[in-house]
């Protein structure tokens, strides 16, 4: 939407709502004492706004935004119902002392779901057991809430001022923590619909607090009617904060990744304190409905800690897991299943040092397949890939001791350390790989022999001098290509730093 279109929908919404206020106002202080339910009507048309602002979000957002959003609007519906019977009642003119204890019950219920909202821990909340755990705090921190309200609210009689100033408390409690609850939240949200829900929030207790308190305090003194302005205004902030939102995107902030980690893990936290508290409170008048709360409350908690403890061990072994699988896949061969040439160029490292630390031999074959260009080209690819994988098999097999390593160089070329090895014992191996592979006949058209064979340049590190892995590759390297052109299907070892050399084919 264009910059200036979006300023003149925020105009018009900011005309909108004080435009309302205004007239809702006017009629408050104009219309005469007969007329004024008209003034309670004022703030169910705001509430409803809210509410159905909140229904058009809902309707646009999906998962756990949509279910934030709908438990808000439903909040807010259940005080347009407390609203609307009060406007009943006045305009039937009934004065009912029953009508405070209504509204307190209306009042207590619509703030489960809000209890519900601060508590939701964002992201996709799979157990269900959870889920029903929040539902269930919610709802006996609401009962408890009507409890303790109504264990000094008299229901025949008009309450005394001090009663009403402790319910009032009660409220201004129940609204500044919630309000606290929502903006901890922002901090801990990192999605933008989730924090585009946390600011309307937060914003709407926050206004909700200071004026409902506010409207209390005037109210217990004078019974004004233009105070119900104290409750449309609000519903109708949020209605107007979620219309100018909708075009216009928050303000990109965002809490350090740490922060929101603490709060969605933290978030479950507010209800078990919520409830505690109010348990603790009312475990002075009513010892065992506030102990039961506070069990509950405690209960819950660890329970609920439980869950998260458990799913992070689950999630931690399973990250093992796959690293270890990982770890697997990046230093194995996808053809042969061997280890690959990373794998040999780390462990090479690890046997030259072991190497000269224990001044012991360590011997190095590379392996190449003889005239393997031409297998693939008579037997096609796929031939050859099979071939490849028998080789490695039968290599593998044919290792005398564990603590021997093979992998698959490259292409048609495999190595094999023999730690602990010298030449001479590096050449019977040798002899024992070459045995290996002829009595796989894997026939070959183009081999002198008629089966696949292949060549083996030995180099042997003696243990005297300071290692040079490079050298021992290389010197293998040369022996292998002296094995090649003296004919193929044979050995030839060179020892690195010595001219002596055999031809043990
Ligand atoms: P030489 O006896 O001198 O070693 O001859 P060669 O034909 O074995 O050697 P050359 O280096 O000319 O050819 C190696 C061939 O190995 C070429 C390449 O297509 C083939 N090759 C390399 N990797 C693979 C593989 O993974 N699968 C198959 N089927 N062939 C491969
Ligand atoms: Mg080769
Ligand atoms: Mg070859």
């Amino acid at each position: 939407m264009p910059e200036r279109s979006q300023a003149g929908r925020q105009v018009l919404v900011i005309a909108g709502v004080l435009g309302y206020l205004l007239v809702h106002g006017l009629a408050a202080c104009l219309l005469p004492e007969s007329l004024s339910p008209l003034s309670t009507l004022g703030i169910v048309i705001a509430e409803l706004a809210a509410v159905s602002a909140c229904l058009t979000v809902a309707g646009k957002t999906s998962g756990q935004s949509r279910m934030l959003w709908c438990l808000l609007a439903l909040s807010l519906l259940l005080h347009v119902t407390a609203m609307s019977l009060d406007m009943i009642a006045e305009w039937q003119g009934k004065t009912a002392t029953l009508a405070p204890a209504r509204q307190v019950l209306l009042g207590t219920l619509d703030g489960v779901p809000l209890l519900l909202v601060v508590s939701l821990r964002a992201g996709t909340q799979r157990d269900l057991l959870f889920r029903i755990m929040k539902v269930v705090l919610s709802l006996a921190t609401g009962a408890l809430f009507y409890v303790l309200i109504f264990s000094v609210l008299p229901i025949h009689t008009n309450p005394e001022p001090a009663t009403l100033v402790f319910i009032s408390n009660l409220f201004d409690v129940l609204g500044i923590f919630l309000w606290i609850a929502a903006m901890i939240r922002v901090f801990g949200a990192d999605q933008v619909n989730e924090r585009r829900f946390f600011v309307c929030l937060s914003m709407f207790l926050g206004s909700s607090a200071i004026l409902d308190s506010v409207h209390n305090r005037i109210l217990m003194k004078h019974d004004y009617v233009w105070l119900d302005l104290f409750l449309s205004a609000p519903p109708l902030l949020l209605a107007g904060i979620i219309f100018m939102t909708s075009s216009r995107p928050l303000p990109s902030f965002y809490g350090s990744p740490r922060i929101v980690r603490i709060v969605r893990i933290g978030s479950p936290v507010f209800l078990s304190l919520a409830l505690l508290l109010l348990g603790l409170f009312v475990s002075r008048s009513d010892f065992y409905i506030g102990t039961s709360a506070v069990v509950l409350s405690i209960g819950c908690y660890c329970a609920m800690n439980i869950i998260l403890h458990e799913r992070a061990i689950e999630a931690e072994e399973s990250l093992a897991h796959a690293n270890g699988r990982l770890t697997e896949l990046v230093s194995t061969d996808g053809l042969t299943g061997a280890p690959n040439r990373r794998a040999f160029d780390q462990r090479i490292d690890v046997e030259v040092r072991a190497a000269h630390r224990f001044a012991q031999p360590l011997s190095l074959l590379l392996i190449d397949v003889d005239h393997f260009k031409q297998l693939n080209d008579a037997k096609g690819h796929l031939a050859g890939d099979d071939c490849l994988v028998q080789i490695a098999q039968a290599l593998h097999r044919a290792l005398p001791r564990a603590t021997d390593f093979l992998a698959r160089y490259g292409g048609e070329e495999f190595v094999v350390l023999l730690p602990a090895t010298d030449g001479f014992g590096a050449a019977t191996v040798a002899h024992t790989l070459h045995s290996a592979i002829s009595n796989l006949h894997l026939e070959h058209p183009s081999s002198p022999s008629g089966v696949v064979t292949v060549s083996i340049g030995i180099s042997t590190y003696d243990g005297s001098v300071p290692p040079d892995t490079l050298e021992l590759i290389h010197t293998a390297d040369q022996a292998l290509y002296r094995a090649k052109s003296l004919g193929r299907n044979r050995t030839e070892i060179l020892v690195t730093r010595e001219v002596d050399k055999a031809n043990l084919s």
